[in-house]
């Protein structure tokens, strides 16, 4: 395993630019609202669409797509989901109409060894996916597909998923964590801040925190993030939005670097903090 992992890391860095795996990205999406206004991340969402290399497909991984078992959506159009209640008509109204791919889905299924991954016909892509996909390729002409979440499995469980998606990168396909890395709903600040970018310091510390330990590709303790103490405690009170991060840091080759964009709190007690990963 581990020639075949050096192997592929000198195979990547012999590549001209061009030839290089696609890079990964962690997305923190916030509110659905995202989908819809011009919000700062928005336009991030929309300049990152522009200069990742075009891939031929995306494949999502949503904290809203949590499952007993592993899956991929497998249909030819998968349909937009608003999983969301009390927005307002015109987000209920969007339609994202990329299609599927059910090549690429059995592709999945045999690149995942480490658990059986079913072909899925009735989900679709979620708001998770939807409200950032649609924002970079809003075109909708590339296919996308979502992965779930196996929500009874251990957090190493999830980087080690992630890890064998990495080949997908090399077949261009792009593939995308999207949840928040502090995501509290419970503890959200109603009141009108001065600052709109508001954070709460137990929430400003554990995003400060997983910064740190991503720079510094300290995944074990990232792993293990319900050992990081009390502000970690309360940034991931459930693991839904936090389990993407670590498929996308799975992903991850020695010699790539990390670049953090959208980094900002919102409402107190969630974070937008997004990570892109790629060759320099
Ligand atoms: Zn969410």
């Amino acid at each position: 395993m581990a020639a075949t992992l050096s192997s592929l890391k000198a195979f990547a860095d012999a590549l001209p630019q061009h030839d290089r795996p696609m890079p990964v990205l962690f997305i923190g999406h916030g509110s659905p609202m995202n989908g819809i206004e011009l919000t700062p991340f928005a336009q991030q969402w929309i300049a990152l669409g522009k200069e990742i290399p075009r891939p031929e497909a995306v494949v999502c991984i949503s904290a809203h797509w949590l499952t007993n078992g592993t899956w991929v959506t497998a249909m030819k159009q998968p349909r937009t989901i608003h999983d969301f209640y009390g927005f307002p008509e015109e987000l209920y109204q969007v339609q994202y109409p990329a299609p599927g791919n059910e090549a690429l889905a059995r592709d999945i299924c045999s690149l995942i060894t480490k658990t059986q991954v079913g072909l899925n016909h009735d989900w679709g892509l979620d708001h998770g996916t939807w409200t950032v996909v649609r924002r970079m390729y809003p075109d909708a002409d590339i296919p996308v597909l979502q992965v779930s979440i196996d929500f009874d499995r251990p957090p190493s469980f999830h980087y080690e998923l992630g890890r064998q998606l990495n080949e997908l990168r090399r077949r261009r396909v792009l593939v995308i964590g999207s949840g928040n890395m502090v995501h509290n709903l419970r503890l959200l600040s109603w009141q009108k801040h001065p600052d709109e970018s508001f954070g709460y310091d137990w929430a400003l510390e554990a995003n400060e925190l997983f910064k740190k330990l991503i720079a510094s590709r300290n995944h074990k303790q990232l792993i293990s993030y319900e050992q990081l103490g009390a502000a970690v405690r309360k940034a991931v009170p459930t693991p839904d939005h936090f389990y993407p991060l670590l498929y996308v840091l799975g992903m991850q080759e020695d010699k790539e670097e990390v670049r953090f964009f959208n980094d900002q709190s919102v409402m107190g007690s969630v974070t937008m903090t997004s990570v892109l990963i790629s060759y320099s």
